[in-house]
C-alpha cells in the first residue's frame, strides 16, 4: 500500500475501522465496550496464537461488575463459564506484628457504611489518635467484613434496602474466551497473526501492522493491548515509560494452584511473607496462589521454595510458573491515533487487584473524551492527565501498604518502611493521619481523595495499628464513644440475615 494512502486513513475524523492489537483480557474488554457503544465502527482484534496471553489476573474490584453492566451481561451468564466466585474484599495477614493488628479486612463499599458505621469508625479513630483506649480496628465496623467472616455472599434479599458493592475471582483464560465469544457475536472480527513490523505514516502516526505472512493490516485508529511489550505505543510511537521501581520494589511473581476447600471463601487473602506477599484466590475448581516479590532481595528459586512451604506443597510436584513484572505507567496512554490499554499502558503490582479496573476506566474515559472531541485528539491531554491521576492514586495506596508495614524481620520490610520516595499526596495523607483530627474531612478539604476513599485509607492505617501509644488509664476512662460497639455488632448481624451462604449463591 502506498504511503500517501496510509496517511489519508490516519486523519482524525470518526474512525471507520479500529484495530485492537492483543487478545488478552484488556483487548477483549476493549472490543466489547467499543461494539456496545459505537455500532457503526468496524472493530477488528488481532491476536497471536504463538505468543499467547499472560494468563494471570484472577481477582477484581467492583469495576468488573460495572464493565459487565456496561456490556449487558449478567453474573449468571458469565460466572459459571469462568469458574468465578464472589469477592467481598481482601484480608491482609502478617503485614503488621503489632499485637491485636496481625490481620485486617479491606471491605468493598456498602451503603450501610456511610449511613451507620463510617462516622462511628472515624470518631473512634480520632479518639484513638488522642491516646484513648477505644476499639479502632476496622474489622468491627463493616457489613462486608461480617459477611466474609460468616462465608456469606454479597447479594442481599430483594427487600434489603442497602446496596453492597462486590468484585469477583475468575479464571483469566476462561474469561478471555467468554469475552471473545461475546464480542464476536456482536460483530467484532478476530484475526490471527503475529506482528513483525509496525508501519508509520508521514506524520508519524500508525498506519498499519505487518503480519508474519507479510500481509498488511491497516486501520484509522489502533488500540494497543499487546501486554508488557506495548508494541505500538511504547514500541513504534516511543511513548515514555515512568517506572515506579523507586517506591514499589516488587518485580516478579511465582504462581501455582492448590485444591479448593469445601467452603469457598468470598475474599482474596493476602499474606505477607519474608520478601513480599502471597495471594490466595478462590475459584470454584481451585485456588490460584502467587508470591509477589523483589528479585533484589530473593531469587526466584528461594521464592518458589517459600511459596511451597507457605502452601504446604514442599513434597508436591505441582508445577510453578515464574513471571516478571514491569511496574509503572506510560506518560501518555493516548497518543496520535493510538490508545494503550492493559499491561501495555502500565501495571501497578497486583496487591489490590486494580489492573482490570484501570483498563475499564481507561477505555470508558477514552470513549467519552473521543466523542466529546468529535473524534479528534482535542481532549488527548485532558484524558492522559486523568488516567495518570488514576494510576498514581492507586500507586500511592499500594505504596502505603509497604511504607507503614509493621514487620522488622527482613531487610525487605525494613527498607520498605524506610523508603522516602513517596509522592506529595501520600506524604500529606500520612501527615493528616498522624496529626489526628478529622481524617476524612482533611482528605476532602485538601483534594487528597483519588481512587480510594478515606474509609479505605483508614482501614489500611488502622488495620496495621498505626496509632500512637495509649495515654494513662485516667484519661482513657473519661472518653465515651458516640455509639455502643455491641449495638453496632447487633445491627451488622441483623443486616447479615439478608444474605445467603457464598457456596449456595454460587450454585
Ligand atoms: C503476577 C500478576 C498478577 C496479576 N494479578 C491481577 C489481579 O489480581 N487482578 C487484575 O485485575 N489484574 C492482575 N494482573 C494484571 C492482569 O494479568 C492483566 O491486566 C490482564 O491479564 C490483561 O493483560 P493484557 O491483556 O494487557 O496482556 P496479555 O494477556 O499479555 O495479552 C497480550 C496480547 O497481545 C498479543 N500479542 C503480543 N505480541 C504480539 C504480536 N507481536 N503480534 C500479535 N499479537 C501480539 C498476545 O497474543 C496477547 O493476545 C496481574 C498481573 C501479574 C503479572
Amino acid at each position: 500500500m502506498p504511503n500517501s494512502e496510509l496517511t489519508k486513513m490516519t486523519t482524525m475524523k470518526k474512525p471507520e475501522k479500529i484495530l485492537i492489537v492483543g487478545g488478552g483480557t484488556a483487548g477483549w474488554m476493549a472490543a466489547n465496550l467499543l461494539v456496545s457503544r459505537w455500532k457503526d465502527i468496524d472493530v477488528c482484534l488481532l491476536e497471536s496464537t504463538e505468543i499467547g496471553i499472560i494468563g494471570v489476573g484472577e481477582g477484581s474490584t467492583p469495576h468488573l461488575k460495572f464493565f459487565f453492566d456496561a456490556i449487558d451481561v449478567a453474573d449468571s451468564e458469565w460466572m459459571p463459564r469462568c469458574n468465578a466466585t464472589y469477592k467481598n474484599g481482601i484480608s491482609f495477614a502478617n503485614w503488621s506484628s503489632i499485637p491485636g493488628f496481625e490481620s485486617y479486612f479491606h471491605p468493598f463499599p456498602a451503603q450501610t457504611d456511610d449511613v451507620f458505621t463510617v462516622p462511628f469508625f472515624f470518631s473512634n479513630i480520632k479518639a484513638r489518635m488522642q491516646g484513648n483506649n477505644v476499639n479502632a480496628h476496622p474489622d468491627h465496623y463493616f457489613l462486608e467484613t461480617y459477611l466474609t467472616r460468616a462465608n456469606l455472599g454479597p447479594i442481599p434479599a430483594e427487600s434489603f434496602p442497602f446496596g453492597v458493592a462486590y468484585g469477583y475471582h475468575f479464571d483469566s483464560g476462561l474469561l478471555g474466551q467468554f469475552l471473545a465469544e461475546k464480542a464476536m457475536s456482536r460483530g467484532v472480527k478476530r484475526i490471527l497473526g503475529t506482528i513483525t513490523e509496525v508501519v508509520l505514516d508521514a506524520n508519524g502516526s500508525l498506519a498499519a501492522v505487518r503480519l508474519d505472512d507479510d500481509s498488511l493490516l491497516d486501520a484509522s485508529f489502533f488500540i494497543d493491548c499487546s501486554g508488557f511489550k506495548s508494541l505500538l505505543l511504547q514500541g513504534a510511537l516511543k511513548a515514555t515509560f515512568k517506572s515506579f521501581k523507586e517506591n514499589l520494589f516488587n518485580n516478579a511473581a511465582v504462581v501455582m494452584p492448590t485444591a479448593i476447600s469445601e467452603i469457598i471463601p468470598p475474599e482474596t487473602r493476602s499474606t505477607a511473607l519474608s520478601n513480599g506477599w502471597a495471594w490466595k484466590i478462590p475459584l470454584t475448581n481451585r485456588y490460584g496462589n502467587g508470591y509477589v516479590y523483589s528479585t533484589d532481595y530473593i531469587t526466584p528459586e528461594q521464592a518458589e521454595i517459600e511459596l511451597r512451604q507457605h502452601l504446604n506443597l514442599v513434597d508436591s510436584d505441582v508445577a510453578a510458573r515464574h513471571l516478571q513484572m514491569k511496574v509503572g505507567r506510560v506518560e501518555k496512554h493516548w497518543e496520535k491515533n493510538c490508545l494503550a490499554v492493559g499491561l501495555s499502558q502500565g501495571f501497578i503490582e497486583p496487591l489490590e487487584a486494580t489492573a482490570l479496573a484501570l483498563s475499564f476506566n481507561t477505555i470508558s474515559l477514552f470513549m467519552a473524551h473521543y466523542e466529546k472531541g468529535l473524534y479528534t485528539n482535542q481532549f488527548e491531554d485532558a484524558f492522559n492527565k486523568e488516567v495518570n491521576a488514576k494510576f498514581d492514586s492507586v500507586r500511592d495506596y499500594i505504596v502505603c501498604h509497604y511504607k507503614v508495614n509493621q514487620r522488622k524481620d527482613t531487610d525487605y520490610w525494613k527498607d520498605n518502611a524506610a523508603n522516602t520516595y513517596l509522592s506529595e499526596t501520600l506524604n500529606q495523607i500520612l501527615y493528616f493521619w498522624q496529626r489526628g483530627g478529622d481524617f476524612a474531612k482533611n482528605m476532602y478539604m485538601n483534594n487528597l481523595v483519588g481512587s480510594y476513599q478515606p474509609k479505605s485509607w483508614a482501614c489500611l492505617l488502622a488495620g496495621y495499628g498505626v496509632f500512637p501509644p495509649l495515654t494513662s488509664d485516667a484519661k482513657a476512662a473519661q472518653f465515651k464513644p458516640v455509639q455502643d460497639m455491641e449495638q453496632l455488632a447487633d445491627f451488622i448481624r441483623r443486616c447479615g440475615l439478608n444474605f445467603k451462604q457464598h457456596n449456595e449463591l454460587l450454585h
